[in-house]
């Protein structure tokens, strides 16, 4: 019998982090164990799937850039090409995990699995989640139930859309959430999918692999945030305001938010509550098509679909459009 062959590309992160004690799960160092150390640590991955390792990065997540996203993804997109791999399950660092997998979901042409994975416990740990996590992650990324799905996120079981999951807690193994529930659940080498997500992705997206990204920032809303903060962007393409709620504005940053309009920066409102969907207020910036709201992204994510935005249309109703599509 042919097993499936499954790349796995690492990029560091914890699940490749080491610690001087078993019971330090916090005072190590990320992205130490090479991914054939990865790899080894599962010998039931062999049962599943015909592995091939291959090292991108040894980076704490929190260390990547956007030119370091961009070159994975071009990376995961020559691999996916390839008609003898089956899929690609990415190593990556849970700080920011949710943010490459959003990427990849939207830049990747491709019908193929693509999982990322990662641990919240490092490599020496007792009860380290990382070989878990990966064996789960293979299991995900040989299934025939996963093609077409667009880019998976597994861990503690669980598997996630890039578009919705986020990292909703510091510490502990069940960090990982999507507002509405996960896709599907790995148990004993099987998973199992529930839904399936509605938004376009990876093949069906209007966005390829960029050059580079413009310029993005998040703005965090708070109680006596003033105009000097939003002109101190001065230079950035897209600023994504993290807003109150519904991801009101205060009106003592309205006027600058619109001379960054004018300058020709992409606005985005989002919303800093951690769930839920932004309405278009009637008689508001973004109904005036000077904004846009984020409907309902996160703010992190929200930067990157305004980023990739830019690279196709400058005109803020195309990007309002652009956010109730993806
Ligand atoms: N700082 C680590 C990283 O994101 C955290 C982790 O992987 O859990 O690389």
């Amino acid at each position: 019998m042919t097993l499936p062959r499954i790349r796995i590309l690492a990029t560091g992160g914890t699940i490749a982090g080491s610690a001087s004690s078993a019971t330090d799960a916090t005072g190590y160092r990320a992205g130490t164990a090479s991914v054939d150390e990865l790899i080894a640590s599962v010998p039931a991955l062999r049962e599943l799937a015909d592995l091939s390792g291959e090292q991108f990065g040894q980076l704490d997540s929190s260390d990547l850039t956007d030119a370091l996203l961009l070159d994975l993804a071009r990376r995961v997109q020559q691999l996916v090409d390839d008609p003898w791999v089956d899929g690609v399950v990415v190593t990556h660092g849970t700080d920011t995990l949710e943010e490459t997998a959003y990427l990849l979901h939207l830049v990747l042409s491709t019908e193929k699995p693509v999982v990322l994975v990662g641990a919240m416990r490092p490599a020496t740990a007792l009860s380290a989640d990382g070989p878990r996590n990966l064996f789960a992650a293979v299991t995900v990324a040989v299934s025939p139930a996963t093609l077409g799905r667009g880019v998976l996120v597994v861990l503690d079981d669980e598997v996630h859309t890039a578009r919705d999951v986020t990292k909703t807690t510091s510490l502990g193994v069940h960090a990982f959430a999507s507002p509405y529930g996960p896709l599907g659940v790995v148990t004993d080498g099987r998973v199992a999918f529930y839904r399936s997500v509605d938004r376009p992705h990876t093949a069906r997206t209007e966005f390829g692999i960029p050059e580079a990204l413009p310029r993005s920032a998040v703005l965090f809303a708070h109680t006596g945030l003033d105009a000097a903060s939003v002109e101190a962007l001065d230079g950035v393409d897209v600023i994504v305001h993290a807003g109150f709620g519904n991801g009101t504005v205060s009106a003592r940053l309205v006027d600058a938010l619109d001379a960054a309009r004018a300058r020709g920066a992409l606005v985005v409102r989002a919303s800093r509550v951690g769930s839920g969907t932004l309405t278009v207020v009637g008689a508001s910036a973004d109904a005036a098509n000077r904004w846009v709201a984020a409907d309902d992204q996160n703010p992190q994510r929200a930067r990157l679909l305004g980023a990739l935005a830019l690279t196709v249309t400058r005109d803020p109703a195309e990007v309002q459009r652009i956010f109730h599509t993806y």
